[in-house]
């Protein structure tokens, strides 16, 4: 029989397994604590218990760690890192450096199984969730990358790599716990921002989780029939309740709302599109990230000028809406939104 990932079992479920072998309960907090904290990937690192406990462990528990499989670095700064899991499956994460900060992108699901038409991720299909240890480390050795190679941590993480956050739910929540405990990385919520393609149902379950990180929606469009063509999610979460659901978690949370929007030239780019988006914003609390179309093999819609990009932009502006715009970066190293699929 497989072995349990030792980092699946809650504080009081250790306590009962060490307690089961006559050891001390409270050794399950320093357990926890080398796990977590200390992201320890093996038994012999924790020094502080016996040599027949670590012995004990070992024989029990596996630790299902991230393995650094190849980094690519781009001519811009962006690096790439492709992790392997204990299964063999691979997953991706990236770091952005800006002027002054760098974020970190990272996969919730090893695949998607929303095939969004314009994804790279979407056309690999789900393998499969991403455990909450596998989320945390890729934290974690991202943070140690970009210490070494810009000499800085992490400003700000992104669920913006591989997979739909929102369908390994527990998983996703369960690794952020862990990211901004103090028992863990302490990094504050706010600096986290997690991107969904939009399911009303589990929208509504964050605010009623009273979540501390941000939230992005993948629009995209603000017309319900443009939308469906481009993300088969909307046949099941129109935008209507995508609303209803951005602003039951914008009361339940007060936490800022922001919707992506890629402009796909002849497709949303035009001036009614801009019409429908700002109607859009003024049904829900957001602001409006447009972001640069990343070419993927075999989509038939291509990005927009930046002619069209920069009047699209304009308009919002004109109209009262907090804009950026988000260019491509990593494009030569595939390491740009979307283009993530482990070629
Ligand atoms: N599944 C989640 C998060 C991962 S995708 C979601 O869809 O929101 C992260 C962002 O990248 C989303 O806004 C997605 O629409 C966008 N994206 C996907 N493919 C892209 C591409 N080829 N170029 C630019 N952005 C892309
Ligand atoms: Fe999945 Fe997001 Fe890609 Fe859509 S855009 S296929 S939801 S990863």
């Amino acid at each position: 029989m497989a072995k349990n990932d030792i980092r699946e079992f809650t504080l009081n479920q250790l306590e009962e397994y060490l307690e089961q072998k006559d050891e001390k309960r409270f050794r399950a907090k320093q357990i926890q604590e080398w796990l977590w904290k200390k992201s320890a990937h093996s038994f012999e690192q924790m020094t502080n218990l016996s040599l027949p406990l670590r012995k004990m462990l070992a024989e029990d528990f596996v630790i299902n760690s991230l393995k650094e499989d190849l980094v690519q670095e781009s001519e811009d700064g962006t690096i790439k890192m492709r992790f392997k899991l204990f299964d063999d499956n691979l997953i991706e994460g990236v770091l952005i450096p800006s002027k002054a900060r760098v974020t970190a992108c990272v996969s919730s699901q090893a695949g998607c199984s929303l095939d969004c038409r314009f994804c790279a991720t979407g056309f690999m299909k789900l393998k499969r969730n991403l455990f909450a240890g596998e989320i945390y480390d890729q934290v974690v050795l991202l943070t140690k990358k970009s210490i070494e190679a810009y000499g800085q941590p992490l400003a700000n993480i992104v669920f913006m790599g591989m997979g739909e956050p929102l369908l390994n739910y527990k998983n996703v929540l369960a690794a952020i716990d862990k990211i901004t405990s103090e028992n863990g990385l302490n990094i504050s919520a706010k600096r986290i921002t997690v991107s969904t393609s939009g399911i009303a149902k589990l929208i509504k379950k964050l605010g009623d989780d009273g979540v501390r990180f941000e939230l992005a929606l993948s629009l995209h469009s603000a017309n319900n029939i443009k939308r469906s063509k481009i993300m088969p999610i909307n046949d099941s979460n129109p935008i209507p309740d995508l609303v209803e659901a951005l602003n039951y978690f914008h009361e339940k949370t007060g936490n800022k709302i922001t919707f992506e929007y890629i402009l796909f030239d002849g497709f949303n780019d035009s001036v009614q599109d801009a019409r429908e988006l700002i109607d859009l914003c003024n049904k829900v609390p957001a602001m409006v990230n447009i972001i640069e179309y990343n070419t993927v093999e075999g989509v038939p819609y291509k990005k927009s000028s930046e002619k069209k990009r920069e009047a699209f932009a304009g308009y919002l502006e004109q109209n009262g809406i907090v804009v950026k715009v988000r260019l491509s970066r990593g494009k030569d190293i595939d390491a740009a939104c979307g283009q993530l699929a482990n070629k």
